[in-house]
């Protein structure tokens, strides 16, 4: 862990930094509070010792300043001072300080109080760590491990926005699976839920780096293709439905093909249009329902302008 010491005293700085270096921290130093700061916005400092007296910015600023800005990280302070009453303590703990320590130091206190600091930065990278995945895991789908609606409301508008504002394509496609009530009635539920896992991978598998996959509800899926017009997308959605049906998952409902099918619709959003992008997913899901309706199995496009158009 890297310690950054900050103390306008040179002697004093280069004791101190020996010090803490023999206890096996990585060490930075700086001779005051401002030189400290940039340290900070430069570095991955994760506990600060820092004196109280000190010209430019003393060690009370520095710590107020660190509290009062967004570093992205927690940052441990603790301040050194030879001003030993508890009203001087009192105020160092106010300004943000997690610690102070009374000068002259001594070895022992200073690798106590540097190992606290430790354990609660540790607890603190932990609990950190343990909230992404929490966040991560609301935008996940339990069952296929793919994003969830949630995560789709989400990152739709933001490509939408994008291809809109650059002028660039984006199509999306919608992907049902085709008797899929019949797949359950026959075989059960949990082999309901193993079909659904094998065909959201294959998709997941079969989009490309910059394509997005995501669980839209029940037996429904939903895929974003970036820079991909209705052409291009026409083929990465029949490259979907392909892969799915080579999975050979039987399904003698499914006729004729004896096998798990799904259905696709697609739909384009061109440069210069002024659809938005409910009217886009519309058409995908207006292009899925005639996929279905003309037989299932197959891939249907469907530009979103010959939708609103009046008929
Ligand atoms: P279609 O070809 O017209 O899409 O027919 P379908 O039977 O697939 O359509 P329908 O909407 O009538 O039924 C969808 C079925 O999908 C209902 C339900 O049994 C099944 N299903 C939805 N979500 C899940 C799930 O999480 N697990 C399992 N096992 N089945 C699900
Ligand atoms: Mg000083
Ligand atoms: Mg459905
Ligand atoms: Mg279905």
């Amino acid at each position: 862990m890297r310690v950054l010491v900050v103390e306008d005293e040179p002697v004093s700085r280069r004791m101190l930094s020996a010090a803490i270096s023999r206890m096996g921290y990585d060490v930075v130093a700086a001779a005051d509070g401002r030189e400290a700061w940039d340290v900070l916005r430069a570095e991955q400092i994760g506990l600060v010792v820092t004196d109280w007296m000190m010209p430019e910015m003393d060690g009370l600023q520095l710590v107020e300043k660190i509290r009062g800005s967004e570093l992205g990280r927690y940052v441990y302070v603790i301040l050194l001072t030879s001003r030993s009453e508890s009203r001087d303590a009192a105020e160092a703990l106010e300004a943000g300080a997690d610690d102070f320590i009374a000068k002259p130091w001594h070895r022992d206190e200073l690798t106590a109080r540097l190992t606290a600091g430790r354990r609660i930065l540790d607890l603190q990278a932990a609990l950190q760590e343990k909230n992404l995945l929490l966040e991560r895991m609301t935008r996940v789908d339990g069952l296929t491990g793919i994003g969830n609606r949630r995560n789709f409301d989400e990152e739709f508008p933001r490509a939408f926005e994008t291809a809109r504002r650059f002028h660039r394509f984006l199509s999306v496609a919608m992907l049902d699976i085709d008797r899929f009530k019949a797949y359950n009635d026959r075989f059960g539920h949990e082999a309901g839920d193993i079909a659904l896992r094998a065909v959201a991978a294959a998709i997941d598998e079969t989009v490309r780096t910059a394509d997005q996959s995501f669980r839209y509800g029940g037996e429904e899926f939903c895929c974003t293709f970036p820079e991909t017009d209705e052409a291009g997308a026409g083929i990465v959605a029949d490259r979907l439905r392909a892969a799915v049906e080579r999975l050979g998952i039987v399904h003698p409902e499914n006729c004729p093909w004896g096998v798990v099918t799904i259905s696709v619709g697609v739909a384009a959003l061109q440069p210069s249009t002024t659809v938005d992008p409910e009217d886009l997913l519309r058409a995908a899901d207006q292009a899925l329902y005639r996929a279905k309706a003309q037989g299932r199995n197959r891939t249907v496009a469907l530009a979103p302008e010959r939708l609103l158009a009046p008929r």
